[in-house]
Protein backbone atom coordinates (compact mmCIF):
# COMPACT_ATOMS: atom_id res chain seq x y z
CA UNK A 1 0.00 0.00 0.00
CA UNK A 2 1.29 3.47 -0.98
CA UNK A 3 2.31 5.98 2.02
CA UNK A 4 0.09 8.04 2.95
CA UNK A 5 1.65 11.82 3.07
CA UNK A 6 0.78 15.18 4.04
CA UNK A 7 2.11 17.49 1.52
CA UNK A 8 2.97 21.55 2.34
CA UNK A 9 2.61 23.44 -0.43
CA UNK A 10 4.04 26.71 0.19
CA UNK A 11 4.12 30.45 -1.47
CA UNK A 12 7.38 29.64 -4.15
CA UNK A 13 5.83 26.95 -6.37
CA UNK A 14 7.50 24.35 -4.24
CA UNK A 15 6.93 22.70 -0.37
CA UNK A 16 7.83 19.85 1.40
CA UNK A 17 6.13 16.58 2.49
CA UNK A 18 5.92 14.47 5.48
CA UNK A 19 4.82 10.54 5.95
CA UNK A 20 1.78 10.14 8.02
CA UNK A 21 1.73 7.23 10.00
CA UNK A 22 -1.56 8.52 11.91
CA UNK A 23 -4.03 11.05 11.48
CA UNK A 24 -4.56 12.23 14.92
CA UNK A 25 -7.02 14.98 15.10
CA UNK A 26 -8.51 17.36 11.91
CA UNK A 27 -10.68 20.24 13.16
CA UNK A 28 -11.61 23.61 11.07
CA UNK A 29 -11.38 25.85 14.31
CA UNK A 30 -13.35 29.07 14.37
CA UNK A 31 -9.89 30.27 13.07
CA UNK A 32 -8.02 27.82 10.67
CA UNK A 33 -7.64 24.15 9.71
CA UNK A 34 -5.91 22.12 12.79
CA UNK A 35 -4.55 18.91 12.37
CA UNK A 36 -2.45 16.87 13.91
CA UNK A 37 -0.32 14.05 12.60
CA UNK A 38 2.11 10.87 13.64
CA UNK A 39 5.16 10.69 11.31
CA UNK A 40 7.79 7.81 11.90
CA UNK A 41 10.79 10.29 12.25
CA UNK A 42 9.39 13.17 13.34
CA UNK A 43 6.74 12.47 15.51
CA UNK A 44 4.26 14.25 16.36
CA UNK A 45 3.30 16.86 13.71
CA UNK A 46 1.10 20.23 14.21
CA UNK A 47 -0.32 21.84 11.00
CA UNK A 48 -2.55 24.81 11.10
CA UNK A 49 -4.06 25.89 7.69
CA UNK A 50 -2.11 23.05 6.07
CA UNK A 51 1.25 24.67 7.15
CA UNK A 52 3.68 23.10 10.05
CA UNK A 53 3.84 24.58 12.97
CA UNK A 54 5.87 22.22 15.10
CA UNK A 55 7.68 18.82 15.57
CA UNK A 56 7.84 16.78 18.06
CA UNK A 57 11.68 16.25 17.11
CA UNK A 58 12.38 19.53 15.76
CA UNK A 59 10.69 21.95 17.82
CA UNK A 60 13.67 23.28 20.06
CA UNK A 61 14.96 24.66 16.64
CA UNK A 62 12.94 27.22 16.40
CA UNK A 63 11.32 27.62 20.18
CA UNK A 64 14.78 28.26 21.52
CA UNK A 65 15.83 30.98 18.90
CA UNK A 66 12.88 32.52 19.58
CA UNK A 67 13.39 32.96 23.13
CA UNK A 68 16.66 32.91 24.64
CA UNK A 69 18.88 35.73 22.33
CA UNK A 70 16.55 37.98 23.77
CA UNK A 71 16.54 36.03 27.59
CA UNK A 72 20.37 36.18 27.87
CA UNK A 73 20.47 39.97 26.81
CA UNK A 74 17.43 41.86 29.17
CA UNK A 75 19.22 42.79 32.11
CA UNK A 76 16.27 41.78 33.97
CA UNK A 77 13.67 39.48 32.45
CA UNK A 78 10.54 39.39 35.12
CA UNK A 79 7.25 40.11 33.32
CA UNK A 80 7.04 38.32 30.20
CA UNK A 81 4.70 38.14 27.35
CA UNK A 82 3.73 35.97 24.69
CA UNK A 83 1.69 36.57 21.89
CA UNK A 84 -0.05 33.45 19.59
CA UNK A 85 2.60 30.69 20.74
CA UNK A 86 -0.68 28.01 21.04
CA UNK A 87 1.51 24.71 21.15
CA UNK A 88 3.10 26.16 24.42
CA UNK A 89 7.07 26.00 22.92
CA UNK A 90 7.75 29.28 23.50
CA UNK A 91 6.40 29.23 26.79
CA UNK A 92 8.48 26.21 27.85
CA UNK A 93 11.68 27.94 26.75
CA UNK A 94 10.84 31.20 28.49
CA UNK A 95 9.91 29.54 32.10
CA UNK A 96 13.54 27.99 32.47
CA UNK A 97 14.10 31.63 33.53
CA UNK A 98 13.41 32.64 37.26
CA UNK A 99 11.05 34.81 35.68
CA UNK A 100 7.89 36.05 37.66
CA UNK A 101 4.84 35.95 35.46
CA UNK A 102 4.42 35.59 31.55
CA UNK A 103 0.85 35.85 29.55
CA UNK A 104 0.76 33.83 26.59
CA UNK A 105 -2.23 35.41 24.41
CA UNK A 106 -3.72 32.83 22.24
CA UNK A 107 -6.49 33.89 19.81
CA UNK A 108 -7.46 29.98 19.36
CA UNK A 109 -8.46 27.95 22.60
CA UNK A 110 -8.35 24.80 20.15
CA UNK A 111 -4.61 25.02 19.69
CA UNK A 112 -4.27 24.77 23.37
CA UNK A 113 -6.38 22.43 23.98
CA UNK A 114 -4.58 20.05 21.31
CA UNK A 115 -0.98 20.63 22.44
CA UNK A 116 -2.50 19.91 25.80
CA UNK A 117 -3.48 16.48 24.40
CA UNK A 118 -1.60 15.66 21.62
CA UNK A 119 1.70 17.53 22.83
CA UNK A 120 1.66 15.93 26.50
CA UNK A 121 5.61 17.29 26.97
CA UNK A 122 4.18 20.84 26.89
CA UNK A 123 1.63 20.40 29.01
CA UNK A 124 3.62 21.30 32.82
CA UNK A 125 3.97 23.90 30.69
CA UNK A 126 0.60 25.74 29.85
CA UNK A 127 -0.10 24.56 33.66
CA UNK A 128 2.77 26.37 35.10
CA UNK A 129 1.55 28.39 38.10
CA UNK A 130 3.73 31.69 36.53
CA UNK A 131 1.65 31.22 33.42
CA UNK A 132 -1.57 33.11 32.32
CA UNK A 133 -2.92 31.67 29.43
CA UNK A 134 -5.03 34.41 27.64
CA UNK A 135 -7.96 33.60 25.06
CA UNK A 136 -7.43 36.50 23.12
CA UNK A 137 -6.19 38.68 19.54
CA UNK A 138 -3.21 39.58 20.39
CA UNK A 139 -3.68 42.93 19.02
CA UNK A 140 -6.70 43.43 20.76
CA UNK A 141 -5.36 42.43 23.86
CA UNK A 142 -2.47 44.67 23.81
CA UNK A 143 -5.19 48.09 22.50
CA UNK A 144 -7.24 46.77 25.72
CA UNK A 145 -4.70 46.31 27.87
CA UNK A 146 -1.88 49.22 29.47
CA UNK A 147 0.25 46.66 31.49
CA UNK A 148 3.79 46.66 30.63
CA UNK A 149 6.58 43.87 29.97
CA UNK A 150 10.20 42.88 30.00
CA UNK A 151 10.18 41.12 27.16
CA UNK A 152 7.43 40.23 24.38
CA UNK A 153 7.77 37.39 22.04
CA UNK A 154 5.50 36.87 18.65
CA UNK A 155 5.11 33.26 17.83
CA UNK A 156 2.62 33.81 15.11
CA UNK A 157 1.87 32.24 12.36
CA UNK A 158 2.43 33.09 8.56
CA UNK A 159 0.50 36.12 8.27
CA UNK A 160 -2.68 34.12 6.60
CA UNK A 161 -6.08 34.09 8.73
CA UNK A 162 -6.15 35.53 12.09
CA UNK A 163 -2.49 36.18 12.20
CA UNK A 164 -2.21 39.01 9.68
CA UNK A 165 -2.38 41.34 12.39
CA UNK A 166 0.74 40.66 13.75
CA UNK A 167 2.64 41.14 11.47
CA UNK A 168 1.52 44.95 11.00
CA UNK A 169 3.43 48.30 11.94
CA UNK A 170 -0.05 49.13 14.01
CA UNK A 171 0.87 46.07 15.89
CA UNK A 172 4.64 46.96 16.80
CA UNK A 173 4.14 50.10 17.53
CA UNK A 174 1.82 48.95 20.16
CA UNK A 175 4.38 46.30 20.91
CA UNK A 176 6.65 48.91 21.60
CA UNK A 177 4.34 51.02 23.98
CA UNK A 178 3.90 47.89 26.14
CA UNK A 179 7.78 47.60 26.80
CA UNK A 180 9.21 48.43 29.76
CA UNK A 181 12.29 50.97 29.66
CA UNK A 182 15.30 48.45 28.64
CA UNK A 183 12.47 45.93 26.97
CA UNK A 184 12.77 43.91 24.16
CA UNK A 185 10.99 41.95 21.46
CA UNK A 186 11.47 39.26 19.55
CA UNK A 187 9.13 38.15 16.62
CA UNK A 188 9.29 34.99 13.95
CA UNK A 189 9.76 36.48 11.01
CA UNK A 190 9.20 33.77 8.23
CA UNK A 191 11.56 32.17 5.64
CA UNK A 192 14.26 34.35 4.52
CA UNK A 193 14.76 32.78 0.80
CA UNK A 194 11.12 32.50 0.68
CA UNK A 195 9.87 35.91 1.49
CA UNK A 196 12.41 38.57 1.36
CA UNK A 197 9.85 41.23 -0.07
CA UNK A 198 7.98 40.77 3.27
CA UNK A 199 11.15 41.17 4.95
CA UNK A 200 12.14 44.15 3.80
CA UNK A 201 8.07 45.41 4.05
CA UNK A 202 8.89 44.53 7.44
CA UNK A 203 12.53 46.39 7.80
CA UNK A 204 11.29 49.62 6.54
CA UNK A 205 8.63 49.10 8.77
CA UNK A 206 9.95 48.31 12.29
CA UNK A 207 12.80 50.99 11.34
CA UNK A 208 10.48 53.82 12.30
CA UNK A 209 9.39 51.93 15.20
CA UNK A 210 12.62 50.66 17.18
CA UNK A 211 15.91 51.98 17.55
CA UNK A 212 17.61 48.77 17.42
CA UNK A 213 16.56 46.14 15.22
CA UNK A 214 18.61 43.09 14.24
CA UNK A 215 17.51 40.20 12.08
CA UNK A 216 18.63 36.51 12.78
CA UNK A 217 18.50 33.27 11.47
CA UNK A 218 18.45 29.55 12.63
CA UNK A 219 18.00 26.53 11.10
CA UNK A 220 14.22 24.93 11.32
CA UNK A 221 14.59 20.94 9.44
CA UNK A 222 10.50 21.09 8.73
CA UNK A 223 9.90 24.64 7.89
CA UNK A 224 10.78 26.04 4.43
CA UNK A 225 13.77 25.50 3.39
CA UNK A 226 14.94 24.77 6.22
CA UNK A 227 15.99 28.16 7.39
CA UNK A 228 13.76 30.93 9.82
CA UNK A 229 13.94 34.31 10.04
CA UNK A 230 13.59 36.00 13.22
CA UNK A 231 13.36 39.95 14.61
CA UNK A 232 15.34 41.64 17.91
CA UNK A 233 13.63 44.61 18.68
CA UNK A 234 14.78 47.49 21.55
CA UNK A 235 15.50 50.59 21.82
CA UNK A 236 18.38 49.81 24.65
CA UNK A 237 19.48 47.00 24.72
CA UNK A 238 22.09 45.37 21.88
CA UNK A 239 21.86 41.86 21.57
CA UNK A 240 25.84 41.50 21.76
CA UNK A 241 25.32 42.61 25.19
CA UNK A 242 25.14 39.12 26.98
CA UNK A 243 24.12 39.49 30.62
CA UNK A 244 23.85 35.44 31.40
CA UNK A 245 24.40 32.33 30.37
CA UNK A 246 21.47 30.67 29.03
CA UNK A 247 19.67 27.52 30.77
CA UNK A 248 21.58 24.33 30.87
CA UNK A 249 20.38 21.11 28.66
CA UNK A 250 19.43 23.18 25.84
CA UNK A 251 19.54 20.94 22.48
CA UNK A 252 20.59 24.20 19.89
CA UNK A 253 21.04 27.84 21.48
CA UNK A 254 23.99 28.42 22.87
CA UNK A 255 26.28 31.57 22.93
CA UNK A 256 28.11 30.94 20.39
CA UNK A 257 24.88 30.24 18.08
CA UNK A 258 23.82 33.15 19.35
CA UNK A 259 26.45 35.53 17.98
CA UNK A 260 26.67 33.83 14.71
CA UNK A 261 22.58 33.80 14.32
CA UNK A 262 22.66 37.84 13.68
CA UNK A 263 25.34 37.09 11.08
CA UNK A 264 23.58 37.67 7.58
CA UNK A 265 24.31 36.27 4.27
CA UNK A 266 25.13 38.77 1.47
CA UNK A 267 21.64 38.42 -0.28
CA UNK A 268 19.51 39.57 3.17
CA UNK A 269 22.08 42.41 3.61
CA UNK A 270 21.18 43.50 0.58
CA UNK A 271 17.27 44.05 1.90
CA UNK A 272 18.16 44.18 5.56
CA UNK A 273 21.02 46.93 6.39
N1 LIG B 1 5.21 27.86 18.03
C1 LIG B 1 4.87 27.55 16.68
C2 LIG B 1 5.98 26.78 16.05
O1 LIG B 1 6.64 26.04 16.73
O2 LIG B 1 6.14 26.92 14.87
C3 LIG B 1 4.67 28.81 15.86
C4 LIG B 1 3.34 29.09 15.48
S1 LIG B 1 2.15 29.10 16.76
C5 LIG B 1 1.36 27.62 16.51
C6 LIG B 1 1.13 30.36 16.11
C7 LIG B 1 -0.08 30.61 16.99
O3 LIG B 1 -0.51 31.96 16.82
C8 LIG B 1 -1.26 29.73 16.65
O4 LIG B 1 -1.62 28.95 17.78
C9 LIG B 1 -2.37 30.71 16.27
O5 LIG B 1 -3.66 30.29 16.68
C10 LIG B 1 -1.93 31.96 17.00
N2 LIG B 1 -2.44 33.22 16.46
C11 LIG B 1 -2.64 33.54 15.17
N3 LIG B 1 -3.13 34.78 15.06
C12 LIG B 1 -3.24 35.27 16.34
C13 LIG B 1 -3.67 36.50 16.89
N4 LIG B 1 -4.10 37.50 16.10
N5 LIG B 1 -3.63 36.66 18.23
C14 LIG B 1 -3.19 35.65 19.04
N6 LIG B 1 -2.78 34.44 18.58
C15 LIG B 1 -2.79 34.26 17.23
Amino acid sequence: MSKQEKREFHSRSSGVFFEIKRTLFKKKSRYQEIEVFDNPYFGRMLFLDGLVQTTEKDEFFYHEMLIHPAMVTHPDPKQILIIGGGDGGALKETLRYPIERVKMVEIDPDVIAVAKKYFPWLLHSLEDERADILIADGKEFLEDSQDKYDVVFIDSSEPVGPSVTLHERSFFELVKDRLNPSGIACAQMGAPFFQMESLKRAKDDLKDVFEIIRFFLAPVPTYPGGNWCFVYLSDQVDPFAIKREPPPDLQYFNLEIHKAAFALPNYLLEILK
